[in-house]
C-alpha cells in the first residue's frame, strides 16, 4: 500500500515517502543501488525505467493485478524469450521507448499504454544487459508480470539463438535463483498458456477483455537447452 499515501500520514511520512521515491528513480537510472540483490553482477547495467514508465507500469499492474504498485517483490517464475530482432542494438532501441507502439503492437495495445520490455537482454555472444533491477514489474508475459522475471534473447528466429545464450541464460538463472530463493518455476514464453503445467497456478489477469496472444519464442529446443545446462552446471531443477 506504499503507492497510495493517505491524506493523514504526517508530514514526516510524506517527506520520507516523497525521498524514497526520489531515490528509486536514481538507481532506476544509473543502476546504483545499496540493495546489490537486484543487480545481477556480471551485467551491464542500462535502464530502460524513467518516471514515464513506471507511471504507465502502475496504470497497467492497477488494471490487470488490482494493484498499482510496481514493485516486483519475492519474484516466482523466470520466462525466458527471443526478441525477434537481429542484433542487440535494435532489440533494446525496441525496448527502451515508455510507451508502447500501438500500430506495431496492436495485438495488445489494449491492454495498456506502457512498452513491452524485460529484464535482461541475452546478446548472441553470451553478453547479459540488464535493463530493469529484478524488483521492478516489467510486461513480458500476460498474467504473470507481477511475480515473472524476464529474459530476451537475441535472435529473430529459435534457429538464430546460440549455444552461448543457451550457457549465459542458464548461468544468469542460476544466479537469480541464488538472489530470490523464492523462484521456483521456469518455463519459456511457448509454455505460457498451457493450463496443466504447474505455473499456471500464478496466472492472474483481472481486465477480461484483455486477448492471450499465442506465443512460439523461444521454443522447445532452446528451452531443452537451458533446462539441461541449468541442471549439469548448477544442480538446480526448477518446475515448469
Ligand atoms: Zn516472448
Amino acid at each position: 500500500m506504499t503507492d497510495h499515501p493517505r491524506s493523514d500520514a504526517p508530514p514526516q511520512g510524506r517527506c520520507c515517502r516523497f525521498l524514497s521515491g526520489v531515490l528509486i528513480s536514481l538507481c532506476l537510472l544509473t543502476g546504483f543501488a545499496g540493495e546489490s540483490a537486484n543487480y545481477d553482477p556480471l551485467a551491464t547495467f542500462r535502464s530502460i525505467f524513467n518516471e514515464k514508465r513506471l507511471s504507465l507500469t502502475a496504470s497497467y499492474c492497477r488494471s490487470h493485478y488490482g494493484n498499482a504498485s510496481t514493485e516486483l517483490r519475492e519474484p516466482q517464475m523466470i520466462v525466458v524469450h527471443y526478441t525477434a530482432f537481429a542484433d542487440l542494438d535494435e532489440s533494446y532501441r525496441f525496448f527502451a521507448p515508455p510507451r508502447l507502439d500501438n500500430q506495431l503492437r496492436r495485438d495488445i495495445a489494449g491492454g495498456g499504454a506502457v512498452n513491452v520490455s524485460a529484464h535482461y537482454l541475452a546478446d548472441r555472444d553470451g553478453t547479459i544487459l540488464q535493463m530493469a533491477p529484478d524488483n521492478v514489474i516489467c510486461r513480458h508475459i500476460i498474467g504473470f508480470n507481477r511475480t515473472a522475471i524476464g529474459i530476451e534473447n537475441v535472435g529473430r528466429t529459435a534457429a538464430d539463438l546460440t549455444d552461448a545464450q543457451a550457457t549465459a541464460t542458464a548461468d544468469l538463472i542460476s544466479r537469480l535463483v541464488a538472489r530470490h530463493p523464492s523462484i521456483a518455476y521456469l518455463i519459456g514464453h511457448h509454455e505460457y498458456r498451457n493450463t496443466d503445467l504447474p505455473h499456471y497456478r500464478l496466472f492472474r489477469d483481472d481486465d477480461r477483455s484483455y486477448r492471450i496472444t499465442p506465443k512460439v519464442d523461444p521454443g522447445p529446443a532452446f528451452m531443452a537447452r537451458v533446462r539441461s545446462l541449468l541442471r549439469e552446471r548448477h544442480g538446480i531443477v526448477l518446475q515448469d
